[in-house]
């Protein structure tokens, strides 16, 4: 029966990524795959997540299946850190899944059992695999305009415009901070604007956040989610540990359902965690226990925020410094967008053939769309990159 199968589509990041490891050019630079890393290019196991392992190891004396949902601990801590008190607990199921992603598949299957007819609304562009799983889980995709090539900024008029067409019963998919892949977000005033429209329209949002505490840190890269949560009657969020406590192979996500009626909540948690049992059973525990100690322990939380906090900070840096650069080089503004995107990713608003020169004149990998990931640099490579920029693309 193998024999029916068509090869998939290849994974453009993937492909990217095997390309750079055959370059054999010494300088050559990844910006390609989402991951974070240190200015020595390395994607560090945090302090924190170290000093938890080894107390785990000391401490656990079972490796007994936990419950569908994952360690309660785990969804309190979470939901703690993400909502910090802005909607009660009550009001939300929640399940571990295996990383961001598992959550944001479990929510597509959660709304199809919901409403098989729904249109799903996704910013265009928006990460590859929501188109991807939404097609693969069967659901309808309306796209809304959302990137402004011109200023590289978030085009607020079009994608207000568009989210007008929702109506109840559909799902808006929001990126909750650091837009992924361009780097552009809503500022306060649009996320009300955003809030607004939901409640008009009765859509319920469906917020991906995958980098809380990359981007204007842990509380303000919470606040849209927290604002939208306490401010329409039900809501999805998604949520993935891998990279703010960098555990990336561990799988640890979460996803959450709010509805302001408490009454629903039951049924809600127990369709989350039935769905749970269908696709998985019990989600991974090991990265979800790691998060789950540093968040209840003061010493980890406190080492575990600084560390953030510098992967952070070291982010901004080196965004600043390449529009600096790129400036004084081009003698104009055009990017100065880079310093206000936030997050591991800029989208450049390069055309393709630039793309490809940069990697084959000057061994520069981004992705094809012209985004880049801003961790793949340290403050040696970023005046490389704006020379190169420059030259190519002026
Ligand atoms: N959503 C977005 C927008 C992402 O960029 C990512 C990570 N690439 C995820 C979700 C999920 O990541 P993971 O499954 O590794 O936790």
């Amino acid at each position: 029966m193998f024999e029916t199968l068509k090869p998939q589509p290849a994974d453009k990041i993937l492909s990217l990524m095997a390309a750079y490891r055959e370059d054999p050019r010494a300088d050559k630079i990844d910006l390609g795959v989402g991951v974070y890393k240190n200015p020595e290019g390395v994607t560090p196991v945090m302090r924190a997540v170290k000093a938890a392992e080894q107390q785990l190891w000391q401490e656990q004396t079972t490796k007994a299946y936990t419950g569908l949902a994952g360690d309660p601990a785990y969804a309190d801590a979470l939901i703690s850190l993400i909502f910090a008190g802005s909607v009660e607990r009550d009001h939300i199921a929640a399940v571990a899944t295996p990383g961001g992603t598992g959550a944001v598949r479990q929510a597509f299957e959660l709304i199809k059992l919901a409403n098989p007819s729904v249109r799903v609304f996704v910013s265009d562009p928006t990460w590859p695999n929501h188109i991807s799983m939404l097609k693969h889980v069967g659901l309808e995709m309306v796209p809304y305009r959302y990137f402004d090539e011109e200023t590289c900024g978030v085009d607020v008029e079009g994608m207000l415009a568009d989210l007008k067409g929702a109506r109840k019963g559909d799902v808006v998919l929001l990126h909750g901070c650091c837009h992924n892949p361009t780097g552009a977000n809503p500022n306060s005033a649009d996320w009300k604007a955003i809030v607004a429209i939901l409640q008009e329209t009765g859509a319920t949002p469906m917020i991906d956040l995958a980098y809380q505490g990359f981007g204007d840190g842990l509380e303000d890269d919470a606040a849209a989610t927290r604002l939208i949560a306490s401010s329409v009657p039900e809501c999805l969020i998604a949520a993935s540990c891998s990279k703010n406590f960098g555990v990336y192979r561990e799988r640890a996500g979460l996803l959450m359902a709010v509805s302001q009626e408490a009454g629903q909540v039951a049924v809600t948690q127990g369709t989350l965690a039935h769905l749970n049992r269908q696709n998985f059973s019990f989600p991974p525990d090991h990265g979800a226990r790691l998060v789950t100690m540093i968040l209840t322990d003061d010493a980890l939380r406190a080492d575990w925020k600084a560390e953030l906090e510098e992967m952070r900070s070291g982010m901004l840096k080196l965004r600043e410094q390449l529009a600096t650069e790129l400036r004084r080089l081009t003698g104009s503004d055009r990017y100065a967008f880079i310093a206000q995107h936030r997050g591991m990713f800029s989208r450049l608003g390069l055309p393709p053939e630039i793309v490809e020169r940069l990697r084959a004149d000057h061994a520069i990998y981004m992705v094809g769309d012209s985004r880049l990931n801003i961790a793949g640099l340290n403050a040696n490579t970023v005046p490389i990159l704006a020379n190169a920029i420059a030259e190519t693309a002026g």
